[in-house]
């Protein structure tokens, strides 16, 4: 499957942490998903459009997690 760099299908998904309805695919600072403006390591499945993502609520949440671990 070929996407032009940068230009991602806008999808309706559900939070896997707490169930919101949020959009992905949008809002990153390069015109991807917002998603892809967090840091490496987390676990963000954003290569799979079939899988859900976390809202950027719960992503915060887990990126505090891996601070508080030191990782
Ligand atoms: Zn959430």
């Amino acid at each position: 499957m070929a996407l032009s760099p940068g230009i991602l299908p806008i999808t309706i998904k559900h939070c896997q942490g707490c169930g919101i309805e949020f959009t992905c695919g949008e809002g990153g600072q390069n015109g991807g998903c917002w998603c892809m403006d967090q840091p490496i390591g987390l676990p963000v499945p954003s290569s799979d459009s079939n899988s859900d993502c976390y809202c950027p609520n719960c992503l915060e949440k887990i990126r505090q997690q891996y601070l508080n671990k030191g990782i």
